[in-house]
């Protein structure tokens, strides 16, 4: 089965053909299908963007297709940066400024609990859609430790676990992460197709 992820990011096309190739699926990137726009994420929740990028592939070129939308929601900050995760420091997007900001934002706060939330929409057709959630819950640290991953990673310690999602390999992370989980409640419904 051919399927459209609505990303451009190549990192996470590649992440998504290892675990979905093996059991038959062919997953093509936005550039794959010749679309090099910048959907625009203009919602204001993560199920809304996720929806929104898969239907413009959909209504745009008509074929089945996925979209992810990610965020992490700190409790005592009422769950900020959330879908605004990407920009939370600026439009320049930057990773380090927004941990900068979290980490103000935070200081003197007693609650650091969060939780990363993933959300997929899943176009199948003119009436089909579908929605697959996966959250991790943990706490964001006073210090950023370790090099690995990308993002809020140095800053977010999953519950249960004495490192953060940075000193994690990205196997290790992927089997407890909110897009891991998400991912696997994606292909489990797929698989079931
Ligand atoms: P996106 O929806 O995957 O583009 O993610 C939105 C923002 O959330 C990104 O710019 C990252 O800063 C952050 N983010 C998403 N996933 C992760 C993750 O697994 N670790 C750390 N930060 C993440």
């Amino acid at each position: 089965m051919e399927l459209c992820f609505a990303t451009g990011n190549k990192n996470k096309l590649i992440e998504i053909n290892k675990l979905l190739e093996p059991h038959g699926f062919n997953v093509k990137g936005l550039h794959d299908i010749g679309c090099f726009e910048d959907i625009p994420e203009t919602a204001d929740t993560l199920e809304g963007n996720a929806l929104l990028k898969a239907q413009y592939v959909w209504d745009k070129y008509r074929i089945p297709c996925f979209a992810d939308d990610t965020g992490l929601e700190v409790y005592s900050l009422n769950n900020e940066p959330g879908v605004y995760s990407a920009r939370y420091a600026g439009p320049q997007k930057n990773n380090l400024d927004n941990i900068d900001l979290l980490l103000r934002n935070l200081s003197g706060k007693n609650d650091r609990k969060a939780r990363f939330r993933t959300v997929i929409s899943l176009i199948l057709g003119e009436h089909e859609q579908h929605q697959f959630d996966g959250v991790v819950e943990g706490e964001i640290v006073e210090v950023l430790k370790g090099d690995h991953g990308f993002g809020y990673d140095p800053i977010f310690k999953p519950a249960n676990y004495e490192i953060t999602f940075a000193e994690m390999s990205l196997d290790e992370k992927n089997k407890i992460s909110h897009r891991g989980k998400a991912t696997q409640l994606l292909l489990q419904f797929l698989s079931g197709k």
